[in-house]
């Protein structure tokens, strides 16, 4: 067998739209500069105030299906049956062999593909819950206008996501209103798994 070229963790985020991934994601940012957060490219088009190359590079389907050949991805997904996404090679991998610890929200699907190609004992994933249906359609119409079938593919892929929750490492459950003890959750396990790192 190959020896593991990795050093760091990956600590991938999963869970429906709307669930909080970002919040978590960006509360991390603030208290954890060391970690490196990698920026993903998808074709949708940014929401109001999401700015090209923070969480994502906003590109065309031209410009993915050329990364695509080029083979710039570690997996790439189409996701809420309409858009493509995807986490680049070298944003993941490099600082993955450097030791880092690396965090990416991603969905359910690209979960899949990376647990495939990185070694469990590199990879931790957290899958996010809500309380219930009508708990999620209210988050997800909260961050802004859709059209009924937006919210219904987004609706239709959280059922799918929410049936597979238990693949993952750690499911930790959002309470509307309880966005700290969320994140304090996550920041626990996360500590806990990288704790063999240093
Ligand atoms: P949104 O459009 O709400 O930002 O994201 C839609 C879904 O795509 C979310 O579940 C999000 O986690 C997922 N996602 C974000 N980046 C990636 C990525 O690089 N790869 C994959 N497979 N999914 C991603």
């Amino acid at each position: 067998m190959l020896e593991n070229e990795y050093l760091g963790k990956l600590i991938l985020i999963v869970g429906p739209s709307g669930s909080g991934k970002g919040t978590v994601i960006k509360e991390l940012q603030k208290k954890y500069s060391g970690f490196v957060f990698p920026v993903s490219y998808t074709t949708r088009d940014p929401r109001e105030g999401e700015e090209d190359g923070v969480v994502y590079y906003f590109i065309s389907r031209e410009k993915f299906k050329k990364m695509i050949k080029n083979d710039e991805f570690l997996e790439y997904a189409i996701v809420h049956s309409n858009n493509y996404y995807g986490t680049s090679k070298a944003h993941i991998l490099d600082p993955l062999k450097s030791g880092s610890v690396v965090v990416r929200e991603v969905d359910i699907q690209g979960f899949h593909s990376i647990q495939k190609l990185v070694p469990d004992e590199n990879l931790v994933s957290i899958f996010m819950s809500v309380s219930g249906e009508d708990d999620l359609k209210g988050r997800i119409l909260r961050r802004g206008a859709l059209s009924d079938d937006e919210l219904k593919r987004r609706m239709d892929s959280a059922k799918k996501e929410i049936a597979q929750s238990g693949d993952c490492d750690y499911q930790v459950e959002n309470e509307w209103g309880k966005i700290k003890e969320c994140v304090s959750h996550v920041e626990k396990i996360i500590l806990a798994e990288i704790n063999d790192l240093y």
